[in-house]
């Protein structure tokens, strides 16, 4: 049995990330940037008003105030879009639009609310209120300048960082390849939901689990067929399995059980058993194998077992294997509003609920086969073993919100 901590290091030296592929933006959500994109333009690319409005010379309007506007003649007007229009001259003033260019010679915009058009003098603009020089503009590049890196290697795409790249010109992106996954169920109890069930049967649960967890990370895993527990169809399913895909997960069968095939059926098929057993609870019987550059990850089959495996063992490679750069879950400072205990030998990750006020709760029953507590739960806290946790303590949540 090995800790956690060396259990990801081994995870780490052997999920390798995968090649890169450059996709249109529009195909980037999610994946993981590779690569260091810089700005092929200023952003924005010109200098353009901030607001709807007249383009003025900021000199003109000193002093203007409702009593005493000052006069300016209007002498152009710039539709979005369009280039900058002719010289607002001394005197003068040019309509403009929020985002158009800036016509030559003026110097800041004064907004439509703070303007008046006579009713008895065609062509001239009453300004209410002064404005100063670069007032409600927004200047050529400074936001980002031609140039400039956008977003670092191995972040992940989101809203934002694809919308800066389609800003600066970017029309395709450079993005870690993702590992074609596979999902398998071990067991002679599955049966799936919607079937009958005879007597010792239950339903299958962890198919739907492990790849709805699998999804934010940028996977959409195939679900295999589930396969009872004879070495022959656990070896077959696998052989099967490894031919499209580089990585498999599976659950149960990965135990000390006499139906626990899944460590046998590396074997026959020339795998390489890389792990066993990592001291955490839940999640104890967790084993990783290797086939060449292939991986396979056998999570326990208790529900609670295979959830906290895949968030803490299963996620950061699938993650690494894509090239991110940021693998480890999100955590919350909370506080404790009753005790928990882990009377244990062995880390336990406490399922939590914390609120929006970081107060954290036990979820429930702790077992690993109590499904209703992970339902309730958004979050973990890790205990070392032994240990006793008081009501009022500040905690670390691992949270898998979005995840
Ligand atoms: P195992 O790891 O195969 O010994 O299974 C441990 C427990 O998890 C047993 O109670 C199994 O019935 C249950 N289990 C295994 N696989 C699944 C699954 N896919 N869905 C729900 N429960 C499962
Ligand atoms: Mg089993």
């Amino acid at each position: 049995m090995i800790s956690l901590e060396a259990a990801l290091d081994k995870i780490f030296a052997l999920a390798r990330p995968l090649g890169i592929e450059t996709l249109p933006l529009a195909l980037a959500s999610g994946r993981i940037l590779r690569g260091d994109p810089t700005a092929l333009a200023d952003l924005p690319p010109f200098d353009n008003s901030a607001m709807d409005g007249y383009a003025v010379r900021a000199a003109d309007t000193t002093g203007a105030t409702p009593a005493s506007p000052a006069v300016l003649r209007l002498t152009g007007a710039v539709p979005a879009g369009a280039a900058g229009g002719a010289t607002v001259e001394p005197g003068a003033c040019a309509r403009i639009y929020t985002g158009s260019a800036v016509p030559a010679g003026a110097d800041a915009v004064v907004l439509q609310e703070d303007t008046r058009i006579p009713a008895d003098a065609a062509g001239l603009i009453h300004v209410l209120d002064s404005v100063k020089p670069l007032e409600n503009l927004r200047l050529r590049g400074e936001d980002v300048r031609r140039g400039e890196m956008l977003a670092k290697n191995g972040v992940r795409l989101n809203a934002a960082r694809l919308a800066l790249l389609a800003a600066c010109g970017h029309a395709s992106v450079p993005v870690g390849q993702v590992p074609r996954t596979a999902i398998l169920s071990t067991g002679n109890e599955l049966r799936r939901p919607g079937e009958t069930l005879a007597p010792g049967q239950i339903y299958e649960s962890n198919s739907v689990m492990l790849r709805t967890l699998s999804g934010p990370v940028g996977i959409t895993a195939s679900v295999l067929r589930p396969v009872g527990d004879s070495l022959d169809a656990v070896s077959e399913t696998l052989r099967r399995g490894l031919e499209e895909h580089d990585v498999i997960i599976t659950s149960g069968g990965v135990s000390v059980g006499d139906y626990d095939y899944v460590k046998a059926a590396v074997t026959r098929l020339g795998g390489r058993l890389d792990l066993w057993r990592v001291a955490i609870k839940p999640g104890k019987p967790f084993a990783l194998a290797t086939f060449g550059e292939k991986i396979l990850f056998g999570l326990p089959g208790n529900p609670v077992s295979a959830f906290v495996t895949f968030l803490l063992l299963v996620r950061p490679a699938l993650l690494r294997m894509q090239g991110a750069a940021d693998i480890s879950l999100a955590s919350h400072p909370g506080v404790l509003q009753q005790p928990i205990q882990n009377p244990g030998d062995r880390r336990h990750f406490v399922r939590v609920h914390v609120g929006p006020d970081g107060e954290v709760r036990p979820a429930g029953p702790q077992a690993s086969h109590r499904l209703v507590s992970l339902a309730e739960a958004n979050g973990l806290v890790d205990m070392p073993p032994r240990a006793e946790f008081e009501a009022g303590r500040m905690v670390s949540v691992l949270r898998w919100d979005g995840v």
